[in-house]
């Protein structure tokens, strides 16, 4: 039987039990964990299960999994180790977003797009789309109001 995804990961809690409650092992994180993490290198790369064909990492070393938080869970699947991320960004400075994405590199990417006037026509058209809508609710909802108002008036009178 090849080790999958799902069997290393059973053979874990079997093995070494639940990591859940365990401290963090992200240096400076006094998070709990929320289960195991790989921290060693992945030996294999492929889908899930059979079921979900979302590609994730793991090593058939059951020592290359510690207890993590879900955010430097997330962190870990983006690549990059503790110190510095997939694109050198000093991990201290920059920190991660709640998907564990770098904060540094979605920085840069947003800097990138925005100097592509083709992408800031597109922003721009959508946030005037946007208003457009709100304005058209509040209409809306103006009008329930004072639909209902003249529903009451009408109630009163009779
Ligand atoms: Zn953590
Ligand atoms: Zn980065």
């Amino acid at each position: 039987m090849s080790r999958g995804y799902q069997a290393i990961h059973a053979e874990l809690r079997a093995r070494r039990g639940s990591a859940v409650g365990l401290p963090c092992v992200a240096p400076g994180c006094s998070r709990l964990a929320d289960g195991w993490a790989l921290v060693g290198e992945a030996t294999n790369w492929g889908e899930k299960s059979d079921s979900e064909d979302k590609i994730v990492r793991w090593s058939t070393d059951l020592n290359d999994y510690a207890p993590c938080c879900d955010s430097h869970n997330h962190q870990l699947d983006k690549g990059g180790d503790w110190l510095y991320c997939p694109r050198g960004h000093y991990r201290t400075t920059w920190g991660v977003d709640s998907k564990g994405e770098c904060q540094g590199c979605r920085r840069e990417r947003r800097r990138r797009l925005r100097a592509d006037p083709e992408y800031r026509a597109r922003e721009t058209a959508r946030d005037l789309a946007r208003r457009a809508d709100r304005r058209a609710m509040n209409h809306r909802a103006d009008r329930a109001v004072a639909t209902g108002r003249t529903a009451t008036d009408q109630r009163r009178a009779s």
